[in-house]
């Protein structure tokens, strides 16, 4: 039976609904899917790199041997065995983590969300690079902070540059390792320096590190949460070392904040897949991400350095960009009377996608940057699609 409306629903939605505006990236990406363009657009992982073998196998035995206990449902926190093996390899790296710090999630993006939640209030400081992750400033919009941008250089975050904006502020939301959008990485001693003006502040310090592992030396940086898991909260991520599709994520806090995370995930979705914790586990239990890690890094590092030589081919004098030592990007900036967005236009028009930077500012944007994904595209098809921009921006010198 079908009943009628015969007083249509006036749709009123909450404010902070109003505001929400769909990610400028995952828009563009149904254009740049279209088999036809070569797209740098996409924030994907390279789906050579899925290990599907392993995960069936994993399926298989996790169901097999413990499948009543997978198919159920389970505890907020996560699945202990995992939650143990995040802790100890963070503690590997110098300081003692306890798996009671970790909370697993479903991917590090529900992570930015439950920080959101539970430190921003409408109005709070904000303390975010500039540019950062569009994902994180559209989790944490929803809680209408005042966004603060901290300065960059060609070296990262600069940390003298949060002392005059860090009292009263809730957080600073850093990514230090090949930060997506720019590829860049912060120095070692920014790092110290950044931990301790943190510190200094009673400001509480967000390490969102999805991309740490694709270091294309092996080499890896220091994490910040090791020199203080006191004021250091630290967001991981299976998506990009593993699969994206298994929304696996965690975040690593001091005891009371990790609390109050829980408590806002629990109202959330109650808890991430059990069964989805427990394949993973059994797929990484034995050390299979030490000898997956490096033949992701070699396909990654290799297709960097084909767009890195591409575009000292290909782009004109004037134009410069990021030589990220890891991770799946790389920044371009234009002189400044080219505006990124109306280049996507003719890059559409002539079969080649990227990212223009503006949405990716959380303030002032600057229209003549751009970001380009290099691992999802074959060498060849980078050396067309760059000769293109090429040629297209140097139409505009
Ligand atoms: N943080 C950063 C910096 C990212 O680039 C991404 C994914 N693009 C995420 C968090 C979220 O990743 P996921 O939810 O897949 O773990």
């Amino acid at each position: 039976m079908k009943i009628e409306n015969p007083n249509p629903i006036q749709w009123r939605f909450a404010e902070r609904a109003e505001q929400l505006q769909s990610s400028f990236i995952r828009e563009i990406l149904k254009i740049t899917q279209r088999p036809e363009i070569i797209s740098f657009a996409g924030g994907l992982p390279s789906p050579a790199t899925f290990p599907v073998e392993e995960m069936k196998t994993a399926f298989d035995k996790v169901l097999s041997n413990n499948g009543k206990v997978a198919l159920q449902y389970g505890p907020t926190d996560g699945y202990l065995p995992l939650r143990q093996w995040i802790a100890d390899s963070l503690s590997a790296n110098g300081s003692t983590i306890m798996p009671e710090q970790v909370l697993m999630t479903s991917g590090s993006q529900q992570a930015l969300d439950l920080l959101g939640k539970v430190l921003i209030d409408e109005g709070s400081k904000v303390l975010v690079e500039t540019p950062s992750y569009l994902g994180a400033l559209q989790a944490f919009s929803v809680y209408r902070p005042e966004f603060v941008s901290v300065d960059t250089d060609d070296e990262g975050l600069v940390p003298s540059s949060v002392n005059p904006v860090a009292d009263g502020a809730r957080l600073l939301y850093a990514l230090p390792n090949f930060q997506n959008p720019t590829g860049r990485s912060l120095s070692v001693a920014r790092r110290v320096e950044l931990v301790e003006t943190c510190a200094r502040h009673g400001l509480p310090l967000i390490e969102d590190d999805p991309y740490g592992a694709l270091s294309y030396s092996g080499e890896p940086y220091p994490k910040m949460i090791n020199m203080n898991p006191d004021g250091v909260i630290y967001m991981g991520s299976f998506s990009k070392v593993l699969t994206p599709g298994i929304r696996l994520g965690y975040v690593v806090a001091p005891m009371p904040l990790v609390r109050r995370l829980e408590l806002a995930k629990q109202a959330a979705d109650l808890h991430t897949s059990q069964l989805t914790q427990m394949v993973v586990h059994e797929v990484i239990k034995d050390g299979f991400l030490d000898r997956h890690i490096p033949s992701i890094r070699s396909l990654y590092g290799n297709q960097c350095q084909a767009m890195l030589s591409a575009l000292e081919e290909h782009f004109p004098a004037g134009v410069t960009w990021t030589k990220p030592e890891g991770g799946m990007f790389i920044w371009v900036t234009l002189p400044k009377h080219i505006d990124a967005m109306k280049l996507l236009d003719e890059a559409i028009a002539n079969k080649v996608a990227f990212v223009p930077g503006a949405p990716f500012y959380a303030n002032t944007p600057e229209t003549h940057t751009l970001r380009l994904s290099f691992v999802t595209v074959p060498p060849e098809r980078i050396r067309v699609g760059i000769a293109i921009l090429g040629k297209l921006i140097a139409a505009k010198m």
